[in-house]
């Protein structure tokens, strides 16, 4: 496993590279892969290493099992990155790992032995940097259990090496159960045109794309900043899919918004962009309780039940009563 020196160091691709503007402060880029040691180093009461409670739901090597009809199956436990506010960030290992073999057949045995289980999120660490032959055994096992409807990939590396999606990556993903793959993206300064590329070899061969996006602070947190991320994932065919509050991970506090701020930019989003630019805004409740919305509230009920509802300038009106 890792040790603190090991996640205070860079680490990001050539791609990420060519995209930092290293004269520009706080580009939205740099301010993502870059350490700050001075700000890392300050950690808060509110902290964890864990904030998620991953450990608490890991059930088995490769296993995370919070909610009952999905599970995360995690194949490689390391990044080609280090997010600087990535929850798993104290986690990470920083030299390769990838489940064994036999490791894998413990994990799929857990999967199999659960007819609960209908959903496999692929997580990480990066998925889709785990080795071919690896990912064509998961997906060749996956689609031959018969109570699973379903596999998700979280995954960044269409943003941050997108030259490794290959033609062999797209038809290990295209057999048999739907596949949806969640892209994350915190910028649209990522969205290049070898991204482009990337989700086009996706999309063209039928696998939908969904994107996740951790709000933060100078990265995101201007409603137009939001609004151009959100525009430009849907003119590349990736529906915005989950607006993450920023996880109580130590030493992330120049990160985090406050949770008002959040509600007050999808707010902004709502009525000015799209429906189809709107993600959810989600809270993970720490210690692993799982996925909340937190998003604005647009209708009150007064003590005699009156229904009051706000459009999206602000404007109140009364709703009949039911
Ligand atoms: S790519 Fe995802 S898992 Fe990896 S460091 Fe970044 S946020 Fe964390």
């Amino acid at each position: 496993m890792n040790n603190k020196t090991d996640v205070l160091k860079n680490k990001f691709t050539k791609k990420i590279e060519e995209i930092i503007d290293y004269d520009r402060p706080n580009d939205p880029v740099s301010l993502q892969f870059l350490t700050d040691i001075e700000k890392e180093s300050i950690i808060l009461k509110e902290e964890i290493s864990d904030p998620i409670g991953d450990d608490r739901c890991s059930k088995i090597k490769g296993i995370i099992h919070r909610y009952p009809d999905r599970v995360l199956l995690i194949p490689k436990g390391d990044c080609l990155v280090t997010c600087r506010f990535c929850f798993r960030k104290w986690k990470l290992p920083h030299e390769k790992t990838e489940l064994t073999y036999e490791e894998l057949e413990g994990a799929l045995d857990y999967i199999r032995s659960d007819p609960q289980i209908w959903e496999v999120v692929l997580s990480g660490g990066e998925p889709l940097a785990t080795s071919e032959e690896k990912l064509e055994y998961i997906f060749k096992q996956l689609n031959n259990i018969p109570h699973i409807g379903v596999i998700r990939i979280h995954t960044r590396l269409p943003i941050v090496a997108p030259e490794l999606v290959t033609e062999k990556t797209i038809k290990i993903l295209k057999k048999n159960k739907p596949v949806f793959i969640v892209i994350h993206c915190n910028n649209e300064k990522e969205i290049t045109d070898d991204v482009k590329k990337c989700c086009d070899l996706f999309v063209d061969s039928g696998i939908p794309l969904l994107s996740q996006t951790a709000l933060l602070k100078g990265v995101n947190s201007e409603a137009e900043d939001l609004e151009a991320l959100f525009r430009k994932l849907i003119t590349i065919r990736v529906k915005p899919y989950y607006l993450h509050h920023c996880d109580l991970v130590e030493g992330t506090g120049h990160f985090r918004t406050t949770i008002k701020e959040g509600q007050a930019l999808m707010r902004k989003l709502r009525g000015n962009v799209s429906g189809i630019c709107q993600p959810t805004y989600v809270l993970d409740i720490p210690n692993g309780y799982g996925k909340v919305p937190i998003g604005p509230d647009y209708v009150s009920f007064d003590a005699n039940e009156l229904i009051t509802v706000m459009d999206y300038a602000g404007t109140q009106h009364q709703y009949p009563p039911q």
